[in-house]
């Protein structure tokens, strides 16, 4: 997925995904969703989905309280991506305010930031708990920036939240999951460069 993007915006907040940008979980999604769904009781095809579906509900809360004991033991091993101290320090010089947009639990991003002296560098930390979608927690951040929607940056590993967000209006740019360091470390420059940060 090629990454356009105009480079006359002016980005106020900048949404960061946690799992594929800012680390790698290394968690086997299809036994975490066939647990989930012995939970339940009934097959979930995505795990994804079945939170936005059933946000707000006492079944959201058993699943996402047992998906968060299998992401904290993947907290054990899990990276910060390289640089990406370096690039949330430029971001902090430039004054941009920088959320974390995720689906993973509230606690799990807090615990890993803590665990790598991030903390200070993020604004918010928009989590499954209290937005159940991609598309809800960059409204949020609109909301709390009291930006517009097309004043905001998303960085994400999935191509479906990229065109979910493209189609709201955000400036978005696709995060390889994999790549090298030298390749990560070229992401965030090109970041940079759009937000006139280098
Ligand atoms: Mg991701």
């Amino acid at each position: 997925m090629a990454n356009n993007i105009d480079t006359a915006i002016k980005v106020k907040a900048v949404a960061l995904d946690f799992d594929g940008v800012i680390t790698n979980l290394d968690i086997d999604w299809n036994a975490a969703i066939r647990q989930a769904s012995s939970i339940v009781g009934h097959d979930i095809k995505s795990l994804i989905t079945f939170y936005e579906n059933n946000f707000g509900t006492p079944i959201f809360q058993k699943v996402s309280t047992e998906m968060e004991k299998i992401e904290l033991d993947a907290l054990r091993k899990a990276q910060a991506s390289p640089f990406i101290g370096e690039f949330l320090q430029k971001l902090s010089e430039k004054q941009v305010e920088v959320y974390i947009v995720s689906m993973q639990s509230f606690n799990v991003i807090k615990k890993f930031l803590e665990q790598h002296g991030l903390t200070g560098y993020f604004k918010g930390i928009i989590a499954r708990e209290k937005c159940p979608s991609k598309k809800a927690q960059v409204e949020c951040i609109s909301k709390e920036t009291r930006s517009s929607l097309n004043q905001i940056l998303l960085v994400d590993d999935s191509k479906r939240n990229i065109s979910n967000c493209k189609e709201l209006g955000l400036v978005c740019f696709y995060f390889q999951r994999k790549q090298s360091s030298k390749e990560t470390r070229e992401a965030w420059n090109k970041i940079l460069n759009l937000l006139g940060a280098t």
